[in-house]
């Protein structure tokens, strides 16, 4: 045969392949296309499991008199216009596709009449060839009939599958959207039955009390963080609700369903240790972040995305996740404090009314500020590398390391190192002194002696913030009457005066910023327990805890590693059994 360029009909009907494999996608994208509209309710009826009808109508913008064949016609959009807008872009549809292939493939009917004008359209097509328009009267916004859906194409319609699966396609995809979209009013009903109906009251609980059992929806945890570029939000569930596959885990990129092998294993891998192997949780995560960082023209159905920092991406995935079931946990958190880590209350109480624009989470009552932003020192971004996997403590050796197991691994951790980075980034933290101090039973008396005066004066005012208590008494003596919380079992003066030592020796022509941070860090380096002391396994399990809430678990304020990481790849190869020896 010569080479020709295919008739339109014909490579609509190509394309339609790639748009439309079922009716399910068919759904998905006329529902799209209602949602970009700025539909405020949204009606589907399916008959014949969407091989007979598939109707989706909407009270949307609807389509202009004279633009109504244009919407069937192949690349073409009212969404975009040039290429770079897909950098900023809002809207689910651009491609220009969805109405063209559904058309090449069916009866298609359309009916519409766009805000302000007075008359509406009606549009009929068959197989991707219009049959008529003609002016009629309907109310604004849309409504359009796929029937007999693939009439034309033999071959995709052996491969649908039973009424049932079909049918079980549809209503799991529309679930989703009425969760994504709690503020539009979902209506569906599937061969003659009204299968959902949400209010629309944007109350997302209450969309999923209508999706799941009432039970399920409300244990269902909300995840809830922001970092000045991302946002996430959504419902995972708690460590008691599994499945036993991923099928039900979702997420949903600036609206826009999509499916991403990474996300979703950091979603199950925040879940490590705390669900059994084999198992896996149920969630629906949707995240904002700037268009640009995300290119959604990967593929005609639009369900895959490509991120340009996917690790930062699935690195917040994994941190709220994680979050959220520490907060959830609280046999995570054993209250047996004797080092004084503080336990996840204290934290809650201790953080309320500090919120600010730190990143926040929240679940059910609790506002929890984690002060998930990076230090303020240069890192621009949140990353993967920086956090640790949900660990189980496996034991303690030589008194000094803790050994624990991840999903990638083994690793040991510096008790006393992993104790410092605990309390430098409690500190950090609190500036109410109030919430954080513990009045000693007897003040005691401190005299930094007069070398050391003028030091003390410079960074009192920094020990008062992280929750000292210190009055005049006499010329250089002081009185101290509260500790931060945290020392208040082992609070010695003997910690305050190695710092100032500390800092006349190592700070002696520092700044008065550097000087305190000698000071906060020499602190830390007091009061961490120290290597050779046996931890119970209580105390292990709450320091490997408080860790994993650390901005920068995998050093201490020093730079020195909290952590050894042995991954499974390094031990299989030590052990012989992979690779080659
Ligand atoms: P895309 O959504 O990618 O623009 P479609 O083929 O899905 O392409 O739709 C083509 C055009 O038809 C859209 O750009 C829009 O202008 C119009 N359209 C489709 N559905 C609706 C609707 N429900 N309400 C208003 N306009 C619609
Ligand atoms: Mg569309």
């Amino acid at each position: 045969m010569p080479i020709k360029i295919l008739a339109e009909n014909v490579t609509n009907k190509i394309a339609a392949g790639e748009v439309v494999e079922n009716p399910a996608s068919v759904v998905k994208e006329l529902l799209e296309n209602a949602i970009d509209a700025s539909a405020h309710t949204i009606t589907i009826r399916i008959k014949g499991a969407g091989r007979e009808l598939i109707e989706v109508s909407d009270d949307g913008d609807g389509i202009a008199r004279d633009e109504t064949s244009l919407a069937i016609t192949r690349f073409a959009t009212s969404k975009i216009s040039v290429i770079e807008d897909l950098q900023s872009i809002t809207s689910l549809g651009f491609r220009g596709e969805a109405l063209a292939s559904i058309a090449a493939v069916s009866h298609m009917k359309i009916q519409t009449r766009a805000k302000g004008e007075q008359q509406g359209s009606e549009l009929i097509c068959e197989g991707g060839k219009i049959k008529s328009i003609s002016g009629k009267a309907f109310p604004q916004g849309s409504r359009f009939e796929i029937r007999d859906l693939f009439m034309n194409i033999p071959a995709r319609l052996k491969f649908l599958k039973s009424d049932r699966t079909e049918r079980s396609r549809i209503m799991n995809m529309v679930v989703l959207y009425a969760i994504a979209y709690p503020h539009i009013r979902f209506i569906v009903e599937i061969e003659g039955r009204a299968v959902l109906q949400t209010s629309g009251n944007g109350d997302r609980r209450e969309v999923l009390a209508e999706v799941y059992d009432v039970d399920t929806a409300r244990q269902m945890l909300a995840v809830d963080l922001n970092t000045p570029k991302q946002h996430i939000e959504g419902f995972c569930s708690p460590v008691g609700i599994t499945r036993s596959n991923r099928r039900d885990i979702h997420f949903f990129v600036n609206g826009r369903l999509v499916t991403d092998a990474g996300l979703t294993s950091a979603l199950v891998n925040a879940y490590h240790s705390y669900i059994m192997v084999g198992r896996y949780p149920i969630a629906v995560i949707f995240l904002t972040i700037p268009p640009d960082e995300v290119d959604i023209n990967i593929h005609p159905s639009k369900a895959e995305v490509r991120f340009t920092d996917a690790r930062s991406i699935t690195g917040i995935v994994a941190r709220a996740i994680r979050l959220v079931l520490l907060s959830s946990n609280p046999a995570a958190m054993p209250d047996q404090n004797i080092w004084g880590f503080p336990n996840q209350e204290q934290k809650l109480i201790e953080s309320n009314g500090e919120l600010g624009s730190q990143p926040t989470i929240r679940n059910g009552n609790w506002a929890v500020n984690h002060s998930l932003l990076p230090d303020q020192d240069n890192q621009p971004g949140l990353e993967m590398d920086r956090f640790m996997p949900l660990l189980r403590v496996v034991g303690q050796i030589g008194a000094t390391y803790i050994v624990a197991e991840g999903p990638d691994g083994l690793y040991l951790i510096d008790q006393h190192a992993a104790h410092e980075r605990i309390l430098y980034e409690s500190m950090l933290a609190k500036k109410d002194q109030n919430s954080v101090s513990q009045l000693l039973l007897e003040p005691l008396m401190f005299s930094p002696g007069a070398r050391h005066a003028v030091i003390f004066e410079e960074v009192r005012e920094r020990l008062t913030q992280v929750g000292f208590t210190i009055e005049d008494f006499g010329p250089e003596t002081y009185t101290i009457r509260a500790v931060p919380s945290f020392m208040r079992r082992n609070f010695s003066l003997k910690v305050i005066s190695d710092a100032i030592q500390e800092i006349s020796e190592e700070g002696k022509n520092a700044i008065t910023k550097e000087k305190e941070e000698i000071l906060i860090r020499s602190i830390c380096k007091g009061t961490a327990v120290k290597g050779g002391m046996i931890l119970s396994s209580q105390e292990q399990e709450a320091l490997i805890r408080q860790l994993e809430l650390c901005q920068n678990p995998r050093t201490c304020p020093h730079g020195r590693p909290t952590m050894i990481h042995l991954t499974v790849d390094m031990l299989e190869k030590q052990f012989g059994r992979r690779g080659s020896l």
